[in-house]
């Protein structure tokens, strides 16, 4: 399997003592040696010397892991665990750094963002609108000529406190004269320079009616920002992805999402989204090069058709994949039928009938719906269609989900706990500022569905409308700030519930809790080395905690550079 950055094996050497040789211990060595009396599994590698959370149902903390194959052979204590090692054994020293379970984001717009994730700057966390602009121009300088570099959403320009004027033409086109230039603040609106106007066919002299607002200087000058859909004017410029590109944009992804800390994504497709997106993921698995695990859902994008008869026919003709733990299909979502996306929310008795006879087969075929909600008056229809489908077919075992969960009732989050339904809750408001949220924008209920006992996994719906780095995700969920540091969210919940929820859950919510989710003997060996403590960093320092190592089925697939760790 393919593994990013290994080269930097020495410096793995130097931030975790690494050795090899045979020790004496007990503990649930017992048990793995009772398991295979005969002849116990011999641990390719043992990481000793850590503070590991292992998720488990107790969230209980060990110092060390053994590993065999790619999968967790046992975890305990450093003595316990070096006494299954032999000669052969390669043991590494954590140094005491804090070990937690891989992030596996329940909804995640993976195939969309790797597909030109090479032009991408990330803005999420940055709190310097010159380091901003710095970024950005490191970016073009290593891009082809003529290359567009983009920042599509995960940022807002609160996080650059004071200094949060909207970006101005000639400090786009000082940053990058040439080439095209755009910046997109979520959904909200975009930021293009001179060249990326020219692109989109907008010049001074340009007249443009709507929808949405091509915004202009006193003299009626584009500006440069483009609100609602003027977008387009700007994004229907970007080139197509050559196809060659396409592989070595994905492998660009996937390393930095492993250098964040995740070792598996559930995609759920999204606007624009087409089947050829999945040829890229698809040639990598083949090719056994796929490092990252993506489960995905079908959906509109797959050329299914949206009509009714086409989904059921779908839905009947295929068969979710329950096994498969690297690329793997086994749900739909996030909009099985594209009426149940309306907004305003508003759906004809026609079309609700249609959703019914389209969740009732999807429950009589096994698969899983994960449905798109912001609104409870739409999730409550979704629950009244869900209990109907439930008389019929009981849904429990499905784990139907409930996505978004922004604004959902206690009465709704009831109702779906009595079905069995789950929460895909997400920090996609982590982005809101005081102001929105006073009037009125709605966050997840993260801490009434924990109290209520709901099965809740934490997300984000990356890569748009929020950071795909799970530790920004957690941070606000415990702390409750946004990444201004400006207290945004009543409902937050304790660090050890937020962790369980970004993995043990989420595993659960994916259909592989058996195989993932935790640290525990048996289960694959997905785990992330940290630069510092998870459990006793302030809250409000959670957001910047960072991966130095991630595993992936017990191969090293990312390693810190120096640089980053001296950051
Ligand atoms: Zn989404």
């Amino acid at each position: 399997m393919k593994a990013h950055r290994s080269p930097a094996l020495p410096l793995l050497a130097a931030l975790l003592c690494v050795v090899c040789g045979p020790f004496a211990g007990r503990g649930n060595v017992a048990a793995a040696q009772a398991a295979g009396a005969a002849n116990p599994a011999v641990p390719d590698r043992i990481f000793t010397n850590g503070k590991v959370l292992t998720v488990d149902e107790e969230f209980s903390v060990a110092e060390a892991i053994a590993v065999a194959g790619e999968r967790v052979l046992a975890v305990g204590s450093d003595a316990e665990i070096l006494t299954l090692a032999d000669p052969a054994t390669e043991t590494i020293d954590l140094a005491g750094r804090t070990v937690v379970p891989g992030r596996m984001p329940h909804h995640l717009h993976f195939a969309r963002a790797a597909r030109d994730w090479y032009r991408h700057v990330r803005l999420d966390g940055v709190t310097s609108r010159d380091a901003a602009l710095a970024l950005i121009a490191e970016r073009a300088s290593v891009l082809p000529d003529g290359e567009w570099v983009l920042v599509i959403g995960g940022w807002n320009f609160a996080q650059f406190g004071a200094d949060a004027l909207p970006f101005t033409l000639a400090e786009l086109d000082r940053t990058l004269p040439d080439p095209a230039l755009y910046i997109q603040e979520g959904y909200r609106r975009g930021f293009a320079n001179s060249a990326a106007l020219r692109a989109g066919g907008i010049g001074t002299g340009s007249s443009y009616d709507g929808p949405g607002t091509l915004v202009r200087d006193a003299a009626g000058n584009p500006t440069g920002e483009l609100v609602g859909p003027a977008m387009n004017l700007v994004t229907a410029a970007i080139p197509d992805v050559p196809a060659e590109v396409w592989n070595a944009s994905l492998d660009a992804a996937i390393a930095d999402m492993h250098g964040m800390g995740l070792t598996g994504v559930y995609d759920v497709g999204g606007n624009g989204v087409t089947p050829q997106y999945y040829d890229a993921l698809r040639r990598a698995a083949d090719a056994g090069d796929l490092t990252m695990r993506v489960f995905y859902s079908l959906n509109g994008q797959h050329g299914i058709g949206s009509s009714a008869d086409e989904i059921v026919a779908a839905l009947s003709s295929r068969t979710p994949d329950l096994t498969g733990l690297r690329f793997a299909q086994f749900g739909w979502g996030e909009t099985t039928y594209p009426p149940m996306r309306a907004t305003p929310w508003q759906i004809s008795a026609e079309e609700l009938a249609n959703y019914e006879a389209i969740a009732l087969t999807a429950a009589e075929h096994g698969w899983q719906l994960h449905e798109h909600s912001l609104r409870d008056v739409k999730v409550r229809t979704l629950l009244d269609v869900f209990e109907a489908v439930n008389a019929v077919r009981p849904i429990g075992d499905l784990r139907w989900t409930i996505a978004h969960t922004n604004g959902m009732s206690p009465e709704s989050i009831e109702r779906a706990n009595a079905l069995g339904a789950v929460f895909a809750a997400h920090s996609s408001s982590r982005l809101a500022t005081p102001e929105a949220i006073a009037r009125g924008a709605s966050t997840p209920p993260f801490r009434t569905i924990h109290e209520s006992g709901g099965t809740w996994g934490l997300g984000s719906d990356a890569t748009t409308v929020a950071s795909p780095n799970p530790f920004h995700n957690i941070g606000w969920v415990v702390s409750g700030l946004s990444p201004a540091g400006e207290p945004i969210l009543s409902e937050t919940v304790p660090r050890e519930a937020a962790l369980t929820a970004h993995t043990r859950t989420n595993a659960w919510l994916l259909l592989r809790e058996d195989d993932l989710g935790s640290i525990e003997a048996g289960k694959l060996a997905d785990f992330v080395v940290l630069d510092r403590d998870y459990m006793s960093v302030p809250e409000d320092e959670i957001k910047d905690l960072r991966a130095v190592m991630t595993v992936v089925g017990g191969a090293v697939v990312w390693m810190a550079t120096e640089r980053e760790t001296s950051e």
